[in-house]
């Protein structure tokens, strides 16, 4: 479910959520919804849906079903999570600004993913939270997935 101050738009890479007003601080930004997965089942799920979903446990992820699948990544995200499927602003959102996460502030798998973010200090390639540099996970401490905090 997306907040009402929060739309889907145009982005660089085809869909994108953007802010519709301003967005404070630690405003949640959307609730991801969707089934639960393990990885056995990614063999039944379409790529699509496996492009679209949030790992939440070691061997958990949720396939999103809702209009929060359309949020991208970036090296140097304006969002983080709170608990496992909440995202909420990490800095003050202005209107008109495009959402976006750290895919590896959710993820800790043997995936990777090239990057094309543009952002200043874009990794190039993005892995699990394990291999991120130390100096960035001091950056998003606080907005890290919940099951990875407790593995850490
Ligand atoms: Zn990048």
């Amino acid at each position: 479910m997306i907040n009402k101050d929060v739309c889907v738009g145009k982005s660089r890479f085809g869909k994108g959520l953007f802010a519709k007003n301003d967005i404070k601080k630690d405003g949640v930004v959307l609730v991801f919804e969707g089934k639960a997965r393990s990885l056995e089942d990614f063999r039944f799920i379409s790529k699509y849906d496996e492009n679209h979903s949030v790992q939440i446990g070691n061997n958990k992820w949720l396939v999103i079903s809702d209009d929060s699948k359309f949020i991208n990544h970036s090296c140097n995200p304006n969002c983080g999570i709170r608990g496992t499927i909440k995202i909420v602003a990490m800095v003050n959102i202005r209107k008109g600004e495009e959402l976006t996460f750290d895919y590896a502030m959710s993820e800790d798998s043997e995936w990777s993913m090239k990057c094309r973010c543009g952002s200043k200090g874009c990794r190039k390639i993005i892995k699990g939270y394990s291999f991120l540099p130390a100096k960035i996970k001091q950056k998003y401490r606080g907005y890290i997935s919940g099951w990875l905090d407790k593995k850490s």
